[in-house]
Order: C-alpha cells, then structure tokens, then sequence
C-alpha cells in the first residue's frame, strides 16, 4: 500500500500480489441481496481494512482474485485443418474481464461462435480446410459501455452512434497473430466476439481480404440470436465478402432521397461508393444492379436444373426496395436466417479455395453443393420479406460492412 500512512487528503494505491495457482474456491453471490445466488470459484477474496489511527473508524475494501486455465494471450486450438494450406480464423474478445474469463464466459462463446460459423452450407461441407484458434484477451473491464459511460475495453468496442463500433482494429489483428505469428491477415478472418448480450454487429473490410468481424453475443430470439450475427457478419460478410440483401427504403437506389448514410451507388461499377470498390474487387457477388439476367453474377445458375427451381432475379436488396437486385427470395444477408442463397456458396466456396491455395471448378462446386435449410429456417423463408421489419432494429441503416481501405497497419 503506498502512502502507508499520512495526514490530510491523499490518494492510496493498493497493489495485490498475483496469486499462485490454486485449488480452493470461494463462494460468489451471483444473484442478489434477497434471492442470493451462490457458485464457487477457484480463487479466494477477502477485505482489505483501513483503519483512522487513533480513531474508531474503519472502512474496508473486498478483493476477490480468480484463477484461470487461459491468461491473456494464450492460444487454445478449437480444430486444425486437414486439407489445403489452412485458412486461420481467429476468435478473440473484447469487454472480457478476469472474472469473465476465470468463469469461462469467453471460451465457452469462442466454442459457441465456432459451431455456429461451421452449423450452415457451405461451411459445414468445407470445415476441413480451416484452423480455428481462440485466444484469450483480457480487458480492465466487464462488457460495452456509451460514449457517457466509458469502460476499459482492451480494443476500445464502444456505443457510439447507436452502434457497437470498435477504435483498434490494428490492435486486433496484432493480438490475433498470436495464434500464428506467420498468418497471412489477407487470407484468414478475425472474429471479435463482443461481451454484450445487445443485439449488433459490424465487419470491418480491407481491399487486401483482412477483416474483423466483431460479434456481440445477442440474446435476442431466432433469427437475430448470436448464431444469426456470427453466421451474417463472420460468414457473409468477413469471409464471404457478400453485401446486405435487406431492405428498408421503399425507393430507386440510384435516387432515394434518404439522408440515412446509405449508399446510392449509380451502378456496378460506380467507384466513388463502397459498393462500386467492392464490387470491382469480385465481392458483393449476390447483389447486381443490372437488371439483364445473362449479365449478373448468377446467371449461370438461373436456368441450371439444379437451381432454376429456386434461383432468378429478385429486386431488392442493398437498404432500397428498387433498383437493386438479388438472386433468391431471402438468404442469411437478409435476416441471418442459417441458410447462404446459391450464389452466396459459390462466393464463399471461391474464396475457401483461393484462401487454401486451391483451384476451384464449378462442377466440383455443383457436385458437393447442399441447400440445407432447416425446419426453423423453412417457417422464416415462407414469411414475409423483410421490408418494414427492420432486422437491425435501432437504427434505419443496419449494419453494412465498413470498409477500410487498402490493408490494415499491422507488422
Ligand atoms: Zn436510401
Ligand atoms: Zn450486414
């Protein structure tokens, strides 16, 4: 304790020793003072006591300290690849603290992320071509705060703008290489899996492939659970490199009036959006805005036998109801329902193959293609389309992608 005595008005720092590893517990209330809920923990507590010298007057200070199996930084391997050159994802967090991790609050959601990004087509079919590693990142603090009410997050995830946006993305992929010092960022996916139960999400792009795809661990119902952001953002859009389907302006993209922030790209081709840079970089393969269907991305899909049934030109998509079009009806980047529309796989099976070292062939695409779609998913994709629900709720523009320019700034 430094001053360990004094007069007047001062500041006191109190320092505690690391504890040694241990096997004894102690018991937490975790519910409240009239419904007490009690767990044990490894770790021990106690009271530091402050004692007014000369004076009967104390006041006390409670300490518990938590041990864990996965400090900071350490790596846990969830599965290793077994064909190709393996593509890294990495699970890391952000707003853990060390009560969060000793209690395994963040290893049971990388393990969770982990079997809802391979619980959908085409990840399921392709899981062997990928490493997975979780690495334990501890902040000061537990969970998200406001711009009013700042938290200590090791990565700066924050409330701003009623979203969740995060201030250090090259921090993130630093902390990331952790589970391979000699990992290529352009051909792996980083997901920062967010200590919050609020329904968000964001993907942070680069044009050299790095991304982050941050995830808050939603409790909202099915489809905008945490598998349904895990699935959109980590498998659409960080990975896949796929556009937003949904929908929330009743207007022609290329002149809606809105001042929502969204986008009202020309065409295809139109640079001066995100839309046009992504685009020309062969992303965003399940929106076109050419209305010619031998011209856009799934044409070759349309009259296939094996597609024509379900697979053809649907406007719609990218915020605006006109002007833009789709392939399918409704697919995980409308509403993140568990199912990625035909031409959704085949971008993301192009990029699996690219990112293993692999050639990829549309017949061997066709023949191990699954359109899957489970009992869940069959009620939502009968329902209505989503225009006027809004699937992001707080705000008017969801969540598109952000993105970042030519690669992050990281060694
Ligand atoms: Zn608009
Ligand atoms: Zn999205």
């Amino acid at each position: 304790m430094e001053p360990s005595s004094g007069t007047g008005k001062m500041d006191i720092t109190v320092t505690i020793a690391e504890m040694p590893r241990t096997s004894d517990t102690f018991e937490v209330n975790e519910g409240t003072f009239n419904q007490p809920s009690y767990k044990n923990y490894p770790g021990r507590s106690g009271e530091v006591v402050f004692l007014l010298e000369g004076k009967d007057y104390t006041c006390s200070m409670t300490v518990e300290q938590y041990d864990y199996d996965y400090p900071d930084g350490y790596v846990q391997t969830l599965q290793e690849a077994s064909i190709g050159n393996g593509i890294d994802i990495v699970f890391t967090g952000d707003a853990y603290d060390a009560k969060d991790i000793a209690k395994g609050i963040f290893i049971s959601n990388a393990e969770a992320g982990y079997e809802h990004l391979f619980d959908v087509e085409p990840y399921k079919t392709y899981k062997d071509y990928f490493n997975v590693y979780a690495v334990t990142a501890m902040s000061d603090e537990s969970g998200i705060g406001t711009v009013n009410t700042i938290k200590d997050s090791k990565f700066g995830s924050t409330f701003t703008q009623n979203r969740i946006l995060l201030e250090n993305q090259d921090e993130v992929f630093t902390w990331a290489k952790k589970a391979d010092a000699s990992m290529d960022l352009t051909k792996s996916l980083v997901i920062l899996l967010q200590n919050t139960s609020t329904y968000e999400g964001i993907t942070y792009m680069y044009a050299d492939g790095s991304a982050i795809a941050c995830c808050p661990i939603s409790a909202k119902a099915y489809p905008y659970d945490f598998r349904g952001i895990v699935q959109h953002e980590a498998g659409g859009h960080g990975f896949g490199k796929l556009a937003d389907e949904y929908i929330y302006h009743n207007a022609f993209i290329q002149n809606c009036l809105c001042a929502d922030g969204c986008e009202h790209p020309q065409g295809d081709e139109d640079m001066r959006t995100h839309y046009g840079q992504m685009k020309s970089l062969g992303w965003f393969k399940n929106l076109s805005m050419t209305a010619d269907p031998s011209r856009v991305p799934w044409a070759h899909l349309i009259y296939n036998p094996q597609y024509s049934d379900y697979v053809d030109m649907f406007e719609g998509g990218y915020m605006h109801t006109r002007g833009m079009y789709r392939s399918e009806a409704t697919s995980c980047m409308n509403n993140n329902i568990p199912y990625f529309s035909a031409i959704s796989r085949q971008a993301i099976v192009e990029r699996i193959m690219k990112c293993a070292g692999l050639e990829f062939s549309l017949e061997s695409f066709y023949a191990l293609d699954k359109d899957d779609v489970g009992p869940i998913t069959k009620a939502a994709l009968e329902g209505d389309r989503t225009f006027g629900v809004d699937p992001h709720l707080n705000h008017s523009t969801g969540h598109g992608p952000i993105f970042m320019g030519e690669h992050p700034n990281v060694k």
